[in-house]
């Protein structure tokens, strides 16, 4: 569940509302400006923390060792409820940012060790950004973060071969044209005939390529529609007229 714009008051009936619904990955970030709310909202719920997992992430701000420990630490100390979302179950680098974003990864590495955090990634990092990761870590990113719909399919290809090639999951910011877009008629003629939304069609198109769909909504109903996306398939053919759609 994507949380960014959602802010105070929504964002806690938002959060609390996707729990209730049946989510469990929770997307936020320091500069979402929502981790408190997205906190409180896990602890009022109820729902084993467990069974949950939060991901937020450090703002190009916060670069540098000393700096990305601090924002890690408040980022923690914001999202812990008294049922504690600590240690973060991820913790990324929002974007790849300067030169100093190598120390912010040896801070992860570390934070890591400690169990301060259960897992570490990138996001938006392309294929020149984790090779040059690579050369001075000594772990692979869990996660990168990247804009992933149809639209972009081509543009981000090469980064998804990375990523399946070195284990890193990807996971897809935007899965929904933000919401935009969802009346082209290549999608609304596979959604007729599958009987499901055009949002259905792009987030099971998501998953189909092994990537982790990140929807955000302000409405139970269509919190609900996204998540009903685990009982169906699309065709070979299906999928590829789909991968096209950003050169139509
Ligand atoms: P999405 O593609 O998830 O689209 C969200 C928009 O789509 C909202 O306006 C929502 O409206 C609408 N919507 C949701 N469900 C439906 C539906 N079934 N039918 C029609 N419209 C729908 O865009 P986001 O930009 O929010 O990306 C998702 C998440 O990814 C973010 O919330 C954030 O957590 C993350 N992200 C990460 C970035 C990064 O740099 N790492 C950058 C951008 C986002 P409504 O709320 O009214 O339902």
């Amino acid at each position: 569940f994507g949380t960014w714009e959602l802010r105070g008051h929504a964002a806690t009936k938002a959060v609390t509302a996707a729990l209730a619904a049946g989510y469990r990955h929770l997307d936020t970030a320091s500069m979402y400006g929502n981790e408190s709310q997205v906190g409180q909202a896990v602890t009022a719920s109820g729902v084993n923390r467990s069974e949950l997992f939060v991901t937020t992430k450090i703002w190009n701000d916060d670069h540098g060792f000393d700096r990305s420990r601090r924002a890690v630490e408040q980022s923690g100390r914001r999202l812990d409820g008294q049922n504690a979302p600590n240690p973060i179950d991820l913790v990324l680098i929002h974007w790849p940012g300067g030169s100093d974003r190598l120390d912010t990864w040896r801070q992860l590495e570390a934070l890591l060790a400690e169990g301060a955090v259960r897992a570490i990634g990138v996001s938006n990092y392309s294929v020149a950004d984790l090779e040059q990761l690579a050369e001075i870590s000594s772990i692979t990113p869990m996660v990168n973060q990247i804009e992933f719909n149809p639209l972009v399919y081509r543009r981000e290809l090469p980064t998804l071969d990375y990523c399946r090639t070195a284990g890193i999951q990807v996971t897809a910011w935007r899965p929904l044209f933000k919401g935009r877009g969802l009346d082209h008629p290549l999608i609304t003629e596979i959604a007729g005939r599958l009987d499901r939304t055009a949002a259905q069609v792009l987030l099971r198109w998501s998953i189909q390529h092994g990537v982790v769909p990140l929807p955000k909504s302000s409405s139970a109903g269509r919190m609900a529609e996204n998540l009903a996306v685990f009982d169906f398939e699309l065709s070979t053919e299906d999928m590829e007229s789909l991968n096209t759609l950003g050169e139509l």
